[in-house]
């Protein structure tokens, strides 16, 4: 018999799962429910969007569905490096071996769902938006969703599932559930760093297409732009969360200030128009997860942001939630099927690395410190060339073993502990002072 999959968040992780289940010889039939509406529906809204890279691990999950990766590369952009700007215009290069492709969120999100529905027909799968998943019941495995009828209007929908996978991100509220099984343990802990994107319209700009632009100002303020396909920039400016600088600006005059102050070369091109959406834009701010475990008893399962998430400061949660559903597949393999099996075996198996994933992106980087930072720059680089000419006695950079590689996030961890032990020192030092 059809074993019935409910799966909710239509998220990367969520949607990318249902390509791999609904390829499965077995006969799986599955169910999302999102709470927000179809993005196919709406134009990109950019308060709810960012851009994204996706890495060598990101395009070896991607490669097990057909086509998904000839979609991707035709709609995202290529990047083949980053570009640290200095305050007097100057930029140092950190080239890739590897390209990694750059697309926005939701237009990643929806190529995944394109290619979905392209496929399977209201045999196997369906597809609700607008509807939130409120409370779970493991015993009875049944969700009860609220769904939207009009805008005064909500009604509950119950729904029976067979495995429950909670790919509701950061905030999940069916992780939330599991607090109240025995000895599940969750730490939630808020990136130092918020938030807030910014949009620049095509032609206001001279960047070199192809890069990530880093610019990084005093008091751990930065700034990170890429081209979106059309021409036009998107990013984000992120800001400690305590003592937020911008937290208060109530005009546009104070945006510009700020962008002169911290980013000259942003300022000479922020239309004022753009000054006003960003003054209005909310902060965002991240959280990370660590769990003691992914899985409750035979028929629950967590991945993606709801299981690990993570700082985005080396672009791999999505990165990594991908490589959660190649690795939930897998398992299925080895155990045929047995979802009691696999989910406890993904609990096992994936928490060494979502942890050592979470460690990495929360120390990767210097917050502050010209010193340590030149120190990481020149460590790369150097990792880099020595690898290039002497394969088997150095191993690859930091970078080139997150984005360019598979290698698991705690064996990085190892490697580099010294590092990664080095900056959170430094990181605690500057919050704390
Ligand atoms: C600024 C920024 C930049 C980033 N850059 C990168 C990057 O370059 N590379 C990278 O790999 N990662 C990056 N990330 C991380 C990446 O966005 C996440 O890891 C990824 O989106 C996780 O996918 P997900 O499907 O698990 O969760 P999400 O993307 O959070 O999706 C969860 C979905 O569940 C829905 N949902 C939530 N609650 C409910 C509910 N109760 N009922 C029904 N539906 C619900 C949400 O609406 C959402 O659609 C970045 C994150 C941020 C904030």
């Amino acid at each position: 018999m059809a074993k019935k999959v409910v799966i909710v968040g239509a998220g990367p992780s969520g949607v990318l799962l249902a390509h791999y289940l609904l390829q499965r010889d077995q006969d799986y039939q599955v169910e999302i429910y999102e709470r927000r509406n179809d993005p196919r529906s709406i134009s990109l809204s950019k308060s709810r969007t960012f851009p994204l890279v996706i890495n060598q691990r990101g395009i070896t999950a991607l490669s097990n569905i057909k086509g998904l990766v000839e979609i991707l590369k035709s709609t995202s952009l290529e990047s083949i490096g980053s570009l640290n700007h200095d305050k007097n215009g100057k930029t140092q290069l950190i080239p890739r071996n590897q390209p990694i492709y750059i697309l926005d969120r939701t237009q990643l999100v929806i190529m995944l769902l394109e290619t979905l529905t392209a496929k399977y027909n209201s045999d196997r799968l369906n597809i609700y938006f607008d509807n939130q998943c409120n409370v779970v019941d493991f015993e009875a495995k049944t969700v009860i969703f609220s769904k939207v009828v009009n805008a005064d209007d909500t009604t509950n929908v119950t729904v029976n599932y067979d495995l429950l996978i909670g790919a509701d991100g950061a905030r999940s509220q069916v992780r939330e559930q599991f607090l109240s099984t025995d000895q599940f343990e969750v730490e939630q802990k808020y990136v130092p760093l918020a938030y807030k994107s910014i949009f620049l319209p095509a032609n206001v700009i001279s960047l070199k297409p192809g890069y990530i632009h880093n610019w990084r100002g005093s008091d751990g303020i930065a700034a990170i732009l890429v081209h979106r396909t059309d021409g036009s920039l998107s990013g984000t400016v992120n800001f400690p969360r305590e003592n937020n600088p911008i937290e208060n600006f109530s005009t546009t005059e104070e945006v510009s200030q700020f962008f002169s102050d911290q980013f000259p070369e942003i300022a000479q091109i922020l239309p004022e128009s753009e000054a006003e959406a960003f003054l209005n834009r909310p902060i965002s701010s991240i959280i990370t997860i660590r769990c003691n475990r992914y899985h409750h008893g035979d028929s629950v399962l967590l991945i993606g942001d709801a299981a690990h998430a993570t700082s985005p400061s080396l672009g791999q949660g999505c990165n990594a939630s991908f490589e959660d559903v190649a690795f939930f597949d897998k398992l299925l393999d080895e155990y045929s099927d047995d979802i009691a099996k696999a989910i406890a075996q993904f609990s096992l198996r994936r928490k060494p690395d979502a942890h050592a994933l979470v460690e990495l992106s929360d120390n990767a980087y210097p917050l502050s410190g010209k010193l340590l930072f030149l120190e990481f720059f020149i460590r790369l680089r150097f990792a880099q060339i020595l690898h290039q000419l002497f394969p088997k006695y150095f191993s690859p950079s930091f970078w080139q073993l997150t984005s360019e590689s598979t290698v698991p996030y705690s064996e990085i961890l190892n490697i580099y502990k010294n590092w990664i032990a080095k900056v959170k020192r430094a990181n605690e030092k500057f919050l704390h002072n």
